[in-house]
C-alpha cells in the first residue's frame, strides 16, 4: 500500500524529478559564481561581520562549520554557522550565501512575524516527523491504528504549513542579503545579478520540499476519503 503506483507515480516520481532539478540549478549556479571572485576581496565571513555590525549584533559570533552548504543561523545559540567553502570563499557564492545566513540574524532582530512562526513551527515539525514512522508501522503494516490515515493527513498538514513558512522566510533573507550587501558597498551591481542567482537557486530546494510535501499531503486526503467510501 505504501508504494502503490499511485503513490509512485504522483508523489515519488515527481518530488524525485523536482529534488533533482532543484539540486541541479543550484550545482550549476555554485560552481559557476563559487569561480567568480568578489571586487572587495571580502571572504563570506568578513561579508557576514560587516552586516552584522552595522545591525548593532557586534557579539553575534560567526563559526566555520564542516560540510557542503551546512551554513545556517542558529536562533537558539544565536549565532552565525558557516561552511568552510563560504566562510573562508572570496566569490560571489561565498559572499551571497553568508549574506543569506546573515539576513536570517536580522529577521530575528527585527522579530519577523515568519520567522518567529516559522521557529515555533521547529519542535512541532520534528515531533510529527518521528511520529510518521510509528504511525505508519502501527496502521499500515501492523493495523494496530483504525483512524491512521486521518492521523497521516494530520502530520502532513503540519510538515506542509512547515515549508509554506519557510518559503517566504527564505526569500525574505536573501532580499535581505542583497538589499545590505548593497546598500553597504559590499557588492557591486553587476555582482548582484550573481548573488541573486545564487541564491534563488538555493530557494528552489525549499521550493521543491514544499511540492513534495502538498504531493504527500494530497495523496494522504485521497486515500482518507477513499478509506470512508
Ligand atoms: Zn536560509
Amino acid at each position: 500500500m505504501i508504494w502503490d503506483s499511485h503513490y509512485i507515480l504522483f508523489v515519488m516520481l515527481p518530488g524525485l524529478l523536482i529534488g533533482l532539478w532543484a539540486q541541479m540549478r543550484l550545482h550549476s549556479a555554485f560552481s559557476k559564481y563559487g569561480q567568480v571572485p568578489v571586487e572587495n576581496g571580502l571572504s563570506g565571513a568578513e561579508a557576514a561581520r560587516h552586516i552584522l555590525d552595522q545591525a548593532g549584533l557586534r557579539d553575534m559570533p560567526i563559526e566555520e562549520v564542516p560540510g557542503q552548504l551546512s551554513d545556517h543561523y542558529d536562533p537558539t545559540k544565536r549565532a552565525l554557522f558557516l561552511s568552510s567553502d563560504n566562510y573562508h570563499g572570496r566569490s560571489v557564492a561565498a559572499v551571497g550565501v553568508a549574506a543569506h545566513e546573515a539576513g536570517h540574524a536580522l529577521q530575528h532582530l527585527h522579530q519577523d512575524a515568519l520567522f518567529n512562526m516559522r521557529m515555533a513551527l521547529v519542535p512541532v515539525t520534528q515531533f510529527a516527523s518521528y511520529a510518521w514512522v510509528g504511525v505508519l508501522f502501527l496502521g499500515m503494516v501492523l493495523h494496530l491504528i483504525p483512524h491512521y490515515l486521518l492521523i497521516a493527513v494530520a502530520i502532513f498538514t503540519v510538515l506542509t504549513l512547515f515549508q509554506l513558512v519557510t518559503l517566504p522566510v527564505e526569500y525574505d533573507a536573501s532580499a535581505r542579503a542583497k538589499d545590505q550587501l548593497f546598500r553597504l558597498g559590499l557588492v557591486r551591481p553587476d555582482e548582484r545579478v550573481g548573488v541573486s542567482r545564487v541564491l534563488d537557486a538555493a530557494a528552489l530546494t525549499y521550493v521543491a520540499a514544499l511540492v513534495t510535501a502538498v504531493l504527500q499531503l494530497l495523496y494522504y486526503i485521497s486515500l482518507a476519503r477513499n478509506s470512508r467510501n
